[in-house]
């Protein structure tokens, strides 16, 4: 999220999700594999947490190495006209440092781009492409760049948007072929193959992962966050149990979920 305001405004998205789950139009499933490692890739620093936050800790504790690629400095994530926007993105790399320890994750990345700036472009794609060669991650997550229009009150924004298309292009066919960004292998470094994609804030879920066991954990790691919050009150606890709930009330069992749309690459 890039804002308080957007943050509080994303109620819909889990509107849509039961929507389209309930349809039936779409094949159903609670998933509990979990992968060797995981690569999330979003555009500020906190939409990893609030994306797939509960799915991460939970791999996390199960032993999966977990890191997060932040494409955008999260340094337009204010409403004050006279903020000092170098001092923000830095306060925003440490607030996802603890946010990260909190959650037990391996290691988080920053690539730097001015908040709103993100170019869906070579640069980027090579970027993300770099990071999944080093990695190898088993999956990635990153937001769904299809889901535009949610309801009749929120659009998605243009960091989350490029993200999810430039990860999309980064993990196939770019990270597993030789003839994408050669001058990696020149450098040393070897193809990768992912094996699935996880894209959050879907319009279109086909997967629920039961977060109960680390919703709680989940919320603590978005105060770490402090700066986006406009207010540390409990309303913003209550406010992600209920979207949790709404998440996962589509799927028989699970009390609190996130919803993605899996992609298993490769047959
Ligand atoms: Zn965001």
């Amino acid at each position: 999220m890039s804002t308080g305001r957007s943050r509080s405004s994303t109620s819909s998205p889990s509107d849509e999700r039961a929507g389209a789950a309930q349809t039936g139009r779409y094949a159903r499933s609670v998933a509990d594999d979990v992968p060797a490692s995981a690569l999330a890739v979003y555009a500020h620093p906190d939409d990893a947490e609030i994306s797939a936050g509960g799915t991460l800790a939970r791999w996390a504790e199960q032993g999966t190495q977990v890191w997060t690629l932040i494409t955008a400095r999260g340094d337009k994530g204010t409403s004050d006209p006279d903020a000092d926007l170098e001092a923000l993105a830095e306060l925003r790399v440490e607030e996802t440092a603890k946010a990260v320890a909190l959650l037990g994750f391996a290691g988080h990345f920053h690539l730097g781009y001015p908040d709103g700036e993100l170019p869906d472009d070579q640069s980027l794609r090579g970027a993300i492409v770099r990071h999944v060669r080093e990695l190898r991650p088993e999956v990635v997550l990153c937001p769904d760049p299809t889901a535009v229009f949610f309801g009749d009150g929120y659009f998605n924004h243009h960091d989350h948007r490029v993200t999810g298309w430039a990860t999309l292009d980064a993990v196939a066919p770019a990270a597993g072929s030789p003839h994408y960004f050669p001058e990696h292998l020149r450098e040393g470094l070897a193809t990768h193959e992912v094996r699935a994609v996880y894209l959050s804030g879907t319009l279109e879920p086909n997967c629920w992962i039961d977060i109960a066991p680390t919703l709680e954990r989940k919320i603590d790691a978005l105060y770490c966050h402090a700066s986006q919050l406009r207010d540390t009150g409990d309303w913003f606890r209550d406010f992600m149990r209920e979207r949790s709930e709404t998440a996962g009330a589509p799927v028989a069992g699970v009390r609190y979920a996130e919803a993605f749309r899996r992609l298993t690459l490769g047959g």
